[in-house]
């Protein structure tokens, strides 16, 4: 089992890094969120335990930009603040359950076993589907009315984007957060390039067009006849 660990202080972490080998986890460290949002797309990790306050990129953009790049492992969020708010806050953006500090390690494993069983039975069905879409979220292979898609990373990821929201308006700025992240210039027209790459390679298979734009706002992906127009 491995297990990402993303907490600044470098005192709980090595407490928790400690407690996790002892109990023969393999334990990968990041003292920063854009280090732990790099490690935790482009590595596997069967758990993620992730510091709210971190320096620079906290531990909530962390969390957005890792569930905007398809990452399902669980997360265990930490926190000082024990504001219902935050916690409110934590599992609105996708994490899975939440430990105040200071906490036992005892209860730290005790929620992280639970995290990880849940993981498990929900990885059954990891597959996203819309209007004849599919996409496979372990071999990332993409199909429509049944007829195999080639996408690059990025094109993979804005449609994974539409269809966790199949039928909702995403604007220019959700879909810089979730795809491009936190260094994002909103001047460019990058994502517009991308979406009509997408868009041509949706329009290459049968069916009519998804990806419809909503002037100054951004994009939907959607039937056209579930548009009321
Ligand atoms: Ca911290």
């Amino acid at each position: 089992m491995k297990i990402l660990l993303v907490e600044d202080e470098k005192k709980v972490a090595s407490f928790i890094q400690r407690g996790l080998e002892e109990e023969r986890y393999q334990v990968d460290l990041a003292f920063d969120g854009r280090t732990g949002a790099t490690m935790a797309v482009s590595e596997s990790y069967d758990a993620i335990i992730l510091d709210i306050q971190l320096p620079g990129m906290d531990g909530l953009d962390v969390l957005r930009y890792i569930r905007g790049h398809g990452v399902t492992a669980p997360v265990l969020m930490l926190t000082v603040r024990d504001s219902v708010e935050d916690k409110v806050t934590a599992l609105d953006s996708g994490g899975d359950d939440y430990l105040t500090k200071p906490f036992a390690f005892a209860e730290l494993l005790a929620r992280l076993r639970a995290l990880m069983r849940r993981g498990q039975q929900r990885n059954g069905e990891n597959r996203l589907e819309a209007f004849g879409v599919t996409v496979d979220l372990h071999t990332h292979q993409v199909t429509r009315n049944g007829r195999t898609l080639d996408l690059t990373g990025k094109e993979y990821a804005l449609l994974e984007l539409f269809l966790r929201h199949p039928g909702k308006v995403l604007t220019r700025t959700m879909i810089a957060e979730q795809i491009w992240g936190y260094n994002f210039d909103s001047f460019t027209n990058v994502i517009d390039v991308y979406v009509n790459y997408l868009r041509k390679k949706l329009d290459q298979t049968q069916g009519p067009k998804l990806i419809h734009t909503v002037r100054g706002v951004g994009y939907v992906l959607r039937r056209e006849e579930d548009s009321g127009q």
